[in-house]
């Protein structure tokens, strides 16, 4: 079964070798930059060329902040387990 868009994503993204991510958390693509200080997102499968769905950085932190009174994201502790994974956009249809 294809989880992503098509089966060389899925393959790319099981392989370590290629410097290639998905988070679920985030439903983001993205290429580490080299020295790791930040990362490029990706917006179409580099392999079958689909655009990829949207990312839900800006609502994750929308959400957090807004339902949740979460400030400060880097406490880990405060985050609700469904915001670490993709629980909390799936529950939600986004
Ligand atoms: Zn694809």
């Amino acid at each position: 079964m294809v989880k992503h868009c098509c089966s060389l994503m899925d393959n790319f993204l099981n392989d370590p070798r290629i410097p290639m991510y998905y988070s679920p958390r985030m439903r983001e693509y993205y290429i580490p930059l080299k020295n790791h200080s930040a990362a490029q997102c990706i917006f179409y499968c580099p392999w079958c060329g689909i655009k990829l769905p949207k990312d839900l950085r800006d609502e994750y932190f929308d959400i957090l902040e807004n339902e949740y009174d979460i400030e400060d994201f880097d406490n880990d502790e405060e985050i609700p387990n469904e915001f670490k994974t993709n629980a909390w956009w799936k529950k939600r249809k986004l």
